[in-house]
């Protein structure tokens, strides 16, 4: 039931989607008018239940994007002063900005050249440093970057060693599985974003934090509203203004609706992406037992100034492609005074200076990944 024709390809193709579930929009919006309750209304009941059930997670506490439930994660474990928090070096900047806020201290960690996930070996090492450096390490934030889970085994094995906490930073995530669980049960305590381009996206900001602790939970649901006890107007600690609107909640509801079958049709896409690009240009591994979400798909060009060729030929022929990300963390001047493994983060950096993003998603046509391949294909035939 396609109603959209597009003429040239998008980046991440919202319009079809919203044709697809336009009448059940409207329903849900016109509800919302109706009763007025704009905040923390029955919607947003009804969307946390709903998270629950999708993930598999015990608690969900929804608030006002995924940065701030990266906060909400961080102050109700009790994140401060002297404790260090471990981050890939290759992630959004939201991943590691809000560890000084808790005046905590980020350790910039490399990662997987493969999977693009925080490296083991990286991890263990800046963990040492951390402890050579004073500091306490005290959690860590693996990230399921373009939407694959991290090596949450082996990182569970490590926080235990060093009595830390995992916060899953699962923005990209949402929809993926490690093993039989679902993202919002990776960590001890899971947080996603419902910005507009991630894999379950509102017409906003959004954000959710997951976990199965019901002590925690409770602090979440405080630190949103104020850091609210019996009501809103006693108020126990210190918290923030971080909730979710219904109306967000609202949108939500009618694309987690349909978003079983986006997990689907994201990951037939990737498989033919990658069935026409494998051999000829490094695509994105999967290691068994891990479903990605697929919140982007992302290429390695042979080297920096080869990314810049292709990509400058995708756009010429109207083909969007994006970088994600350009940088470092720890290279950017807001992080730069931060602590790295100290043998440097070189995957992190390889990465930042290879990488590309093709447009993805549920809805983009075979025809036009075709299209997409043959420019990649030829591009790549010119340089051997
Ligand atoms: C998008 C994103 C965030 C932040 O989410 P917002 O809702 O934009 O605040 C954090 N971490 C990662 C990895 C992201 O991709």
């Amino acid at each position: 039931m396609k109603t959209i024709k597009r003429d040239r390809i998008q980046f991440i193709d919202l319009a079809t989607q919203q044709s697809l579930i336009k009448s059940d929009l409207e329903r849900r919006l016109g509800a919302v008018l109706a009763h007025g309750k704009y905040i923390m209304g029955p919607e947003v009941v009804d969307l946390e239940k709903a998270l629950c059930s999708f993930s598999g997670a015990k608690h969900c506490i929804s608030c006002a994007n995924g940065t701030d439930a990266l906060l909400l994660s961080l102050m109700a474990l009790g994140v401060g002063a002297n404790d260090a928090v471990f981050v890939p070096a290759f992630t959004f900047a939201g991943t590691a900005e809000m560890i000084p806020h808790v005046n905590a201290t980020p350790v910039f960690v490399d990662i997987d050249p493969l999977t693009f996930n925080i490296d083991i070996g990286s991890l263990q090492r800046s963990i040492e440093h951390s402890i050579k450096l004073g500091l306490n390490p005290k959690a860590i934030i693996p990230v399921d970057l373009f939407g694959l889970p991290a090596d949450y085994e082996n990182i569970q094995n490590i926080a235990a060693q060093f009595d830390m906490k995992i916060i899953s930073d699962s923005a990209q995530g949402f929809g993926s599985k490690y093993k039989d669980r679902r993202s919002g049960t990776f960590g001890d305590i899971s947080t996603t974003s419902f910005f507009p381009a991630k894999p379950l996206g509102c017409y906003g900001d959004g954000g959710a934090v997951f976990t199965e602790d019901e002590a925690w939970a409770d602090t979440l649901r405080s630190i949103r509203v104020h850091g609210k006890g019996a009501n809103k107007y006693d108020n126990i600690r210190l918290g923030l203004n971080s909730r979710l609107d219904t109306i967000q909640a609202a949108i939500l509801l009618c694309k987690l609706a349909i978003f079983e079958n986006e997990i689907d049709l994201r990951q037939r896409n990737a498989r033919f992406y990658t069935s026409r690009l494998e051999g000829f240009i490094a695509v994105p591994t999967v290691p068994a037992n891990r479903h990605s979400a697929w919140a982007q798909f992302t290429l390695r060009a042979p080297s920096g100034p080869l990314r810049q060729e292709i990509c400058s030929e995708l756009n010429r022929q109207g083909v969007p492609t994006n970088i994600y990300y350009p940088a470092t963390l720890n290279e950017l001047p807001v992080f730069k005074d931060y602590p790295v493994d100290p043998h440097g983060v070189p995957e992190s950096k390889k990465a930042a200076d290879t990488v590309f993003s093709l447009p993805s998603g549920p809805y983009i046509e075979r025809d036009d990944i075709e299209f997409i391949c043959d420019i990649v294909l030829s591009q790549m035939e010119a340089v051997q």
